[in-house]
């Protein structure tokens, strides 16, 4: 979400003063803060994961619950990995 409205900020030259994370299963709702520190961080994180692309690596990450309602999950495919470990 911070990377999102960061992206947002750069290409529409407008400030983004809350950020919000949506739960549509539960209906609820939670605040992201923005920070200079997060955004420092963010920015590390994608330098990273450019370096990662670029030698053709893949992250590790684990199938939660989280993963049913995430709107990565299409891009991250998270059940294709357990088929994976499964043989
Ligand atoms: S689908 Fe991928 S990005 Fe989304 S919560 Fe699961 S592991 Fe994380």
């Amino acid at each position: 979400m911070l990377a999102q409205a960061v992206a947002f900020e750069e290409t529409y030259r407008k400030n983004v003063d809350e950020i919000y994370i949506f739960y549509d299963y539960s209906n609820r709702r939670r605040i992201i803060e923005k920070t200079e520190e997060d955004i420092g961080r963010l920015k590390e994180i994608i330098d990273d994961m450019r370096k990662m692309i670029s030698k053709g690596e893949c992250s590790d990450f684990n199938y939660t619950n989280r993963c049913e309602g995430c709107s990565e999950r299409e891009i991250c495919l998270p059940e294709f990995k357990i088929i994976i470990e499964e043989e």
